[in-house]
């Protein structure tokens, strides 16, 4: 398809993400990626500094990740899990449940993260309805947090600065804690904690469970913050009789320089939600995990069944490429991680992004520069102007998409020094224009 007719169908038929159809944000037309560039159909070649939302881990075009979804689908691109199982699937939960921190031990496949989302919000509910508590229905969040665009997912999103206000009059009515205020690295007092635990000693007869993003708030600010305070919600929760739902779905699979963003405080939810990366960004698909504890007082429960089955869940084709994606990013000293595997490679671009955003600080205009893992923000004092600032970036080779006041770099694990260095320098320069 010609570029001209790709853009006029663009225009007249699709609907982007958080976009209007009116006056739309420009699109810019993509014919390949390969490894962390994306080539726009006029041939011009972009680095990716977002990995497609956390997700592209090892990088666009990967042969190891191509082979596997052509492997499987000589055998069976789908089948239903209801009443089957597969190899994919069972390759897929074993890996889960041994990475994960224990006791997570039963793992809920789907199709997308607010789906998983879903689920954990729904296993929680009917945990505490089995247990014969039906009034603990409700949940506690964070300011800031973020969990996704469906129903339910939406009544734990931030309801003031969220993207969900909308509708906060017809979701189930939530109660939130302050964002945590110390960041990661510092200490967490019991003032920093005071009025978390105070909601929850008061409402814990109401609350099912206690959902937010371990260590890092990603959509409502890109805010990285202090693993004392996870380590000491997870004292509270246990306390309280409230469970502790960890949503990893962005900073799963060693985006913050841990496996888990829960290492990062040494603690293990009840209930774990994955997505993004789990597939290497090749395919949707999700997972919720839970205990055994609370899988089996739901199945003692009634209805004795947990009411969830989404069409695509435990997709053969999603579960293989996720197999081989995980198997990529635990492989020590590949070629394009050098020595000291995954970890070490984390620590390279998280050093590298360092050094590379630190001259940010002193630009006009920029209120905080925060780096964590392979994440670099680039806070601003004020609300950037997205579509200005995302065509100057083109026009540096380089493919960043800037929100609100936050421009911020998470790119693919195999980036390469240099690829990293012309990611700051072009923020440096962007935003220095
Ligand atoms: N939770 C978190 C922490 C997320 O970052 C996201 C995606 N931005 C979601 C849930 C929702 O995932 P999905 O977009 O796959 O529905």
């Amino acid at each position: 398809m010609q570029e001209d007719q790709l853009l006029e169908l663009d225009a007249r038929h699709a609907w982007h993400p958080y976009s209007a159809t009116q006056n739309p944000d420009p699109v810019y037309p993509v014919r390949r990626a390969q490894g962390c560039e994306l080539e726009l159909t006029d041939g011009r070649r972009l680095i990716d500094g977002m990995a497609s939302w956390w997700c592209v881990i090892h990088g666009y075009n990967h042969p190891r990740l191509n082979a596997a979804a052509k492997a499987q689908l000589e055998d069976m691109a789908h089948v239903m899990f209801g009443g089957l199982t597969h190899a994919p699937a069972m390759g897929l939960v074993e890996r889960l449940v041994r990475l994960t921190p224990a006791p997570l031990e039963r793992v809920f496949l789907c199709d997308s993260g607010s789906v998983a989302v879903e689920i954990a919000l729904k296993m929680a509910m009917q945990y505490w309805q089995a247990r014969g508590e039906t009034g603990k229905t409700r949940f506690l969040a964070l300011r800031r947090g973020y969990h996704g665009d469906t129903y339910h997912a939406m009544s734990v999103c931030d309801p003031v600065t969220g993207m969900h206000r909308l509708f906060s009059g017809s979701l189930p009515r939530q109660l939130f804690a302050p964002a945590p205020a110390p960041a990661f690295g510092q200490p967490c007092t019991d003032a920093d904690i005071a009025e978390f635990a105070q909601l929850l000693e008061t409402h814990a007869h109401e609350l099912a469970a206690v959902i937010l993003e371990p260590i890092v708030q990603g959509a409502g600010g890109m805010r990285f913050y202090a693993a004392e305070y996870l380590t000491r919600v997870r004292a509270l929760c246990d306390q309280h009789r409230v469970l502790l739902i960890a949503d990893e779905i962005a900073t799963g699979f060693g985006r913050t320089g841990r496996l888990f963003a829960c290492e990062h405080a040494g603690i293990s939810p009840d209930i774990m939600t994955l997505g993004k990366a789990l597939t290497g960004g090749y395919l949707t698909s999700a997972a919720t995990l839970t205990t055994e504890a609370v899988a089996e007082t739901i199945s003692a429960g009634d209805p004795g069944v947990f009411m969830h089955g989404p069409t695509f869940m435990g997709n053969p084709l999603a579960c293989a490429i996720a197999n081989a994606s995980i198997d990529l990013l635990l492989e020590d000293g590949r070629e394009s991680k050098g020595e000291g595997g995954w970890q070490a490679n984390i620590g390279r671009i998280e050093s590298r992004l360092r050094t590379g955003l630190t001259p940010c600080r002193d630009l006009p205009g920029v209120a905080e520069v925060r780096v964590l893992g392979a994440i670099g923000v680039v806070e601003m004092r004020e609300p950037v102007a997205m579509r200005a600032i995302q065509r100057r970036f083109v026009d540096q080779g380089v493919w960043v998409r800037p929100f609100g006041r936050l421009v911020y770099l998470m790119p693919p694990f195999v980036i390469q020094d240099a690829e990293l260095d012309c990611l700051c320098a072009a923020m440096h320069a962007v935003l220095a224009a």
